[in-house]
């Protein structure tokens, strides 16, 4: 018999299981936070450009909605699948109550590979899975957003066909829309704003200096490059980057800007001028002072934990640790701002989206990025208490705050 593989869901729900130790939950309460609410799996027909018929499978999973509506993004890759999209929907309860944002968590996705697809097959596909999750999601149900792969413009489409099955016009049923549609100012940056944001106060923590610091960046996508620009602005020297085809290394710093240019004109960062070419997985373990784990789940394993040479790892991707690696981090003194912290900055202004969007009434840019700020600090100093308070790794601290946060609704409504 082939050796049993455990799921990415099961390996995540650790830290959930050290935060409740911690907080003395009984085992059926926990029973309850490793269970989803509702899960939807949809199949989607699409017309390809050659004229036959492909049928693609969806998904939207609805972790926990005791804090709010269910929210997160939906996610278009090919490893997308149920235990992926239950991983991601649980983190997004927990990235919600970190934050102390109302909403519970969701998250979907399509498998698939929109890099092969015509935009032609991309809007048939996001509209033949927005009229299947339709009445699923809404304003006070669940709010979809951007996520891996997925754009401002597969947002409108979206929203589009919800507002025809409704017949009525509900921005607030999906977040990240362009502007001229409802979106708020600096949400196309608030990932990255907010990794900035938490990261300044973790550098102030720690007494390290962002003035000449080596930072390695692994993913240059959304949450990634903003946040490039940032540190780099600061004086911080960007010495690797790669994304999901290649990567560029110069020892001596690489212009973030000029590298997004490279990378909008050629779709990679191949061959960006002045850099040595590294593989994707080098920017894990190459010397530098802050790592930037930024695009997929599971890349800091027990493979490579040993390896890493940063003292802080900013988690701007999902789940990029594991727990066997987290342990091995928290072992040798690595500083983790954890995920569900790091990240948090975009579903805050996807929050701020969906107020303005009820009030009908818009913020400056000034505003957005006053008030992101305000959370991600909070966030930061709460989880960070916890962690000096309890003597834990930043990531069970952050899952201690945030399960405290939902129990406590939960046993409001009487739900346990
Ligand atoms: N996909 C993003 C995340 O993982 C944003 C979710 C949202 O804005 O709802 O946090």
């Amino acid at each position: 018999m082939s050796e049993k593989k455990t799921s990415l869901f099961e390996e995540s729900l650790k830290p959930l299981k050290n935060a409740a130790a911690i907080l003395k939950l009984s085992s059926d309460v926990v029973e309850v936070l490793s269970s989803h609410e509702r899960i939807l799996t949809v199949t989607i027909p699409v017309k390809m450009d050659n004229g036959k018929i492909k049928v693609f499978t969806g998904y939207r999973a609805q972790h926990n909605t005791a804090r709010g509506p269910a929210k997160g993004g939906i996610r278009y890759h090919p490893s997308v699948c149920l235990d992926e999209v239950k991983s991601l929907s649980y983190w997004m309860s927990i990235k919600n109550a970190v934050v102390g944002i109302p909403y519970g968590g969701g998250k979907g996705g399509i498998t698939c590979n929109p890099k092969e697809l015509s935009i032609g097959e991309l809007e048939r596909l996001t509209r033949g899975y927005a009229a299947r999750i339709a009445r699923f999601i809404g304003v006070d149900k669940d709010v979809p957003a951007p996520d891996v792969n997925t754009t401002a413009q597969i947002m409108g489409w979206i929203a589009d066909e919800y507002y025809k099955i409704m017949g009525e016009y509900l921005p607030g049923v999906i977040t990240s829309k362009s502007l001229s549609i409802g979106g708020s100012k600096g949400r196309d940056t608030a990932t990255g704003r907010g990794a900035y944001f938490a990261t300044l106060e973790a550098v102030k923590a720690l007494n390290i200096s962002l003035k000449g610091a080596r930072v390695s960046i692994q993913g240059f996508g959304n949450a990634a490059q903003p946040m490039a620009q940032y540190l780099h602005e600061l004086g911080s020297k960007i010495v690797a980057v790669s994304d999901s085809t290649a990567g560029v290394y110069n020892a001596n710093g690489i212009n973030p800007i000029a590298l997004i240019e490279h990378k909008n004109k050629t779709k990679s960062v191949k061959g960006f001028p002045g850099t040595k070419a590294i593989t994707t997985e080098d920017p894990i373990t190459l010397d530098c002072d802050i790592l930037i784990p930024a695009a997929l789940e599971t890349q800091i394993t027990l493979k490579n934990a040993d390896k890493v040479k940063a003292k802080l790892v900013v988690e701007e991707a999902n789940g990029p640790t594991t727990p066997e690696a987290d342990k091995i981090l928290h072992d040798r003194g690595v500083f983790v701002i954890p995920d569900v912290l790091a990240n948090a900055g975009g579903v805050t202004v996807s929050y701020f989206e969906w107020v303005q969007n009820r009030m009908g009434y818009y913020w400056s840019n000034e505003e957005v990025d006053e008030k992101l700020k305000r959370v991600m600090n909070e966030a930061f100093h709460d989880v960070y208490q916890t962690y000096l308070q309890c003597k834990v790794d930043m990531r069970t601290a952050a899952y201690v705050t945030a399960v405290r946060k939902i129990v406590d609704a939960m046993s409001a409504l009487g739900r346990i």
